[in-house]
């Protein structure tokens, strides 16, 4: 979790209400004391946001799952050091009629209200618009090292998907994805750095979230040799089951359905989080990816090949493991990137290993094998954390 400095004396949030109809939808979160409120628009999809400083979330299970009135679902968390934030997924246009604390008093907890109303789609969109216009403060950028480090050894970019408010998929007890994959980059870092061969970098050492362009940004920026991200799936429940780890390639045409689907899932996580795709800055938009450099695309390929390689007798794989689709996150030029889907954890064999010490280690193990053999095979001088 977030700091462990200072959370103690975090506000808590402690209960969550709607109340209303389509005509007007109240929102009231319940605080431990009073705090500063943002609240503005974003479009497509239509969402609302409510920008606070850090709070400690305490809010009865399933909290969120569903809406009423005009709201149809909503869901909290950090998004930044300091800032946490609420994003609610509207049925249609609407309007903040008001946004405002109340204090406590007399013995009733501080208070967030929220109150929407519907509106027309040009009125929304000129409102956003508005929004974007004034100065509101929105994500910092997040850093990567400011320069190229002198070290010779090949930087290794691990990404652990998701984050903060960003859960990503959840298992059947309330096993969260973003946990998950965390753990398991922080055991395959320290795999790679006690190997004293490589230097390594997360995307997030922690449970705060990280837009997809800043993912890619500071895999570029830090002169990464290699970008992996990490994931675990999930089916919906009633979707049949699946099993076993997959491995992603970028292309612009998905193998398969299926491969398609779990692109469009893992892109949506800045909708997730309340990210304005338009004010987001991508450093590698408009790039077309059979522009991007052929060499970074077949440097991908033979990377997950190995990995396809070392994991096939240490983890179980999905039956067609190796796919590709047009993940955001692949999208580096320069770095040669692969998305590993470790499991799903819709799957009760698979949470079982992914949630097992043993697992982790031995298929962290196996990647580390890969990471060896795609340097060896490849790349000694030519892709180092100098070029
Ligand atoms: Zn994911």
């Amino acid at each position: 979790m977030a700091p462990a400095a200072g959370a103690d004396s975090l506000p808590v949030a402690t209960d969550a209400r709607l109340g209303g109809d389509e005509s007007q939808t109240r929102f009231v979160m319940d605080f431990t004391r009073k705090i500063d409120l943002h609240a503005f628009t974003l479009a497509d999809p239509y969402r609302v946001v409510i920008d606070i400083p850090q709070v400690a979330f305490q809010l009865p299970a399933k909290a969120g799952e569903s809406g009423r009135g005009l709201i149809k679902a909503f869901r909290f968390g950090l998004v930044m050091q300091g800032g946490s934030r609420i994003v609610f997924d509207v049925t249609k246009p609407v309007r903040i009629d008001k946004a405002f604390v109340v204090d406590a008093t007399d013995g009733a907890p501080a208070r967030v209200v929220l109150d929407l109303a519907p509106t027309d789609r040009d009125t929304f969109l000129r409102r956003v618009a508005n929004d974007n216009s004034a100065s509101r403060p929105d994500l910092p950028r997040a850093d990567g090292p400011q320069s190229k480090s002198s070290d010779p050894r090949p930087l290794i970019v691990l990404d652990p998907g998701h984050g903060g408010i960003d859960t990503g998929t959840k298992g059947p007890h309330g096993e969260e994805e973003k946990d998950i994959v965390l753990n398991f980059a922080q055991r395959l870092r320290d795999r790679l750095e006690k190997s004293g061969k490589y230097r390594v970098l997360l995307t997030r050492a922690d449970d705060t979230f990280v837009p997809l362009a800043d993912r890619v940004r500071i895999a570029r920026d830090a002169g990464a040799a290699l970008l992996m991200s990490i994931h675990a799936d999930a089916l919906p429940h009633g979707e049949g089951d699946a099993q076993g780890a997959s491995i992603y390639t970028l292309s612009d045409t998905a193998t398969d359905s299926e491969a398609a689907r779990l692109a469009e899932k893992e892109n949506r996580s800045d909708v997730v989080a309340g990210v304005d795709l338009k004010s987001e800055p991508d450093d590698v938009a408009g790039i077309l990816i059979d522009l991007a450099e052929r060499e970074t695309k077949s440097f991908s390929v033979q990377f997950a090949h190995k990995l396809l390689g070392e994991m096939k007798g240490v983890a179980r794989l999905h039956k067609t493991p190796l796919k590709s689709a047009g993940f955001r996150v692949l999208r580096a030029p320069d770095v040669p990137s692969v998305l590993v889907e470790l499991g799903y954890v819709s799957n009760r064999e698979d949470l079982q290993l992914l949630l097992s010490d043993n697992w982790q280690e031995r298929t962290a193990g196996s990647i580390a094998q890969a990471i060896e053999a795609y340097f060896a095979a490849h790349v000694a001088g030519t892709r180092t954390g100098t070029n």
